[in-house]
């Protein structure tokens, strides 16, 4: 239910900026009561600032009232980060997506967090330069979304992820203080570092109001292999192979059977005839004319070496259309299971073979489909636990088991969706009683009354 906040506070917002730009009707609460999480959290109110300087005296008014704070960008969290939680009034960066400065000399670009990552991509473009972290959602969500939740995508393997892209922050923190987290110069060792706390922080610390980003030169050209293995743990063998022969492909995707069962069941790989495979892998090279050519004769004769069979796409319509049969993944799903729980693991590449097994003993215990798909390069998988209602506890169960494994793996729970609201319960499998203090007592230092997005991340 929406909680009240006190009038003169919302009076206060509405003088601020005006009252189109503050939302308070339930109708129109609504459109921000959920992310792509299945959560429902309804706010007292959403604001719309168009400049820093009003999402300083917004925070400043918070801080007085003690009303809660949620930043939001496009609310494409998997997590229920970008929800009033405790109630309280979300800031919605939409209107705040301007490219401040794109400095060719220096190779950066400075931005408004609403900026689509999408179309910081296609104006980078035109100047033959790249920005490239590449979530799934780059289309739709936010910059300022993607350096709080830290976003990968399957360009991470030879790029990186957005982590190893900011240079700088400006942030408001609560009271309305404007902390800039250094130059935006490629060096600098003054200051603690505070920008990389900040990436991945689920606006729990501080609100991003300007977003300074390292670009490269744009790859001239690419390649898209896709190889079809009959046994399953192949193509995660294929990956090592590859790597160990100095090779860095911009992307290596996985894609299990179960995945491709869902894949089938809507009919997108019927591109692939009547082929028949366990799975799949999308092995994606890029750079200088010169030398992909010598990268791709390689990756060739390793393939018809092992006999694995495999197709390429040269054309950028073609490596495109390959694409979207990846991309069909997710809304793919619902056809093996009406629920799911969606992981984002990673466990080094050296187990990925022994995990992958554990998933398939996990899914013949409890009969529920798992699907596990994604940037295996990086030993990062998208692991989706369908099941309908009633089996929801035994999914709860298996979901459990998982993320123990990947601890046991020495991996982590969670590699660029971050945790949010729905994995904080699993945070303490992962980090010793110590490493949660320390978030605990950095919480207090940026954020003292807790108005931040209050119960995101850190577990109680
Ligand atoms: C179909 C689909 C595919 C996806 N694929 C990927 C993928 O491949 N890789 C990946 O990493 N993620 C993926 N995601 C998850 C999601 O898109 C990312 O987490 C994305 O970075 C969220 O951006 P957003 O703009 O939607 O942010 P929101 O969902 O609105 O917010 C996410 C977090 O950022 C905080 N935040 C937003 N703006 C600010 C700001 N200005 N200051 C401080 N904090 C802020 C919010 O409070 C919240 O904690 C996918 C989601 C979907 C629906």
């Amino acid at each position: 239910m929406n909680q009240k906040i006190p009038s003169k506070f919302l009076k206060s917002l509405e003088n601020l900026l005006g009252r189109e730009r503050v939302l308070i009707r339930e109708e129109d609460l609504l459109s921000y009561s959920y992310d792509s999480s299945s959560l429902i959290k309804i706010p007292s109110a959403v604001t719309f600032p168009e400049k820093k300087e009003e999402v300083v005296e917004i925070l400043r008014l918070s801080q007085e009232y003690k009303v809660p704070v949620i930043s939001r960008g496009a609310g494409t969290s998997t997590t229920g980060s970008a929800l009033a939680h405790k109630g309280g009034i979300v800031i919605a960066f939409s209107r705040m997506n301007r490219i401040l400065e794109f400095n060719e000399e220096e190779r950066i670009v400075r931005v408004e967090p609403g900026v689509l990552n999408g179309e910081l991509k296609s104006f980078l473009k035109g100047y033959g330069y790249f920005y490239p972290p590449d979530p799934s959602s780059y289309a739709f969500s936010t910059i300022g979304g993607n350096v709080a939740t830290g976003a990968g995508g399957p360009r991470g393997l030879k790029y990186g992820t957005t982590k190893d892209y900011v240079l700088a922050l400006e942030v408001v923190l609560p009271g309305g203080k404007i902390l800039k987290t250094g130059p935006s110069t490629l060096k600098c060792v003054v200051p603690y570092n505070l920008t990389p706390l900040f990436v991945g922080s689920e606006g729990t610390l501080g609100v991003f109001t300007e977003i300074v980003l390292k670009v490269i030169p744009l790859p001239p050209k690419r390649i898209l292999f896709v190889s079809f293995h009959d046994k399953e743990e192949e193509s995660l063998g294929v990956i090592s192979e590859i790597l160990k022969k100095k090779l860095t492909p911009a992307c290596a995707e996985f894609i299990d059977k179960t995945t491709i069962l869902a894949l089938s069941k809507i009919g997108v790989l019927s591109v692939f005839e009547n082929k028949k495979f366990s799975s799949l892998l999308y092995l994606e090279l890029d750079g200088e004319e010169e030398i992909l050519e010598k990268e791709k004769a390689l990756v060739e004769k390793f393939y018809k070496d092992k006999g694995i069979y495999f197709e390429k796409a040269q054309e950028e319509k073609d490596i495109e259309n390959l694409w979207e049969i990846r991309r069909s993944i997710s809304p793919s799903l619902k056809v093996l299971g009406e629920k799911r729980f969606a992981e984002d693991v990673v466990v080094p590449r050296r187990f990925m073979k022994e995990f992958l097994f554990k998933i398939r003993n996990l899914e013949k215990e409890s009969e529920l489909p798992i699907c596990c798909f994604g940037h295996a390069g990086d030993g990062n998988f998208h692991v989706n636990i369908l099941f309908n209602s009633e089996k929801e506890k035994k999914a709860l169960k298996v979901r459990e088991k998982l993320l123990k494994e990947v601890i046991e793996l020495s991996g982590t729970i969670s590699g660029e969706h971050g945790i949010g609201y729905i994995k904080r319960s699993f945070v303490n499998l992962e980090l010793s009683p110590l490493q949660i203090e320390m978030m605990k007592k950095l919480k207090k230092v940026f954020d003292p009354d807790g108005i931040l997005n209050p119960q995101i991340k850190i577990p109680d």
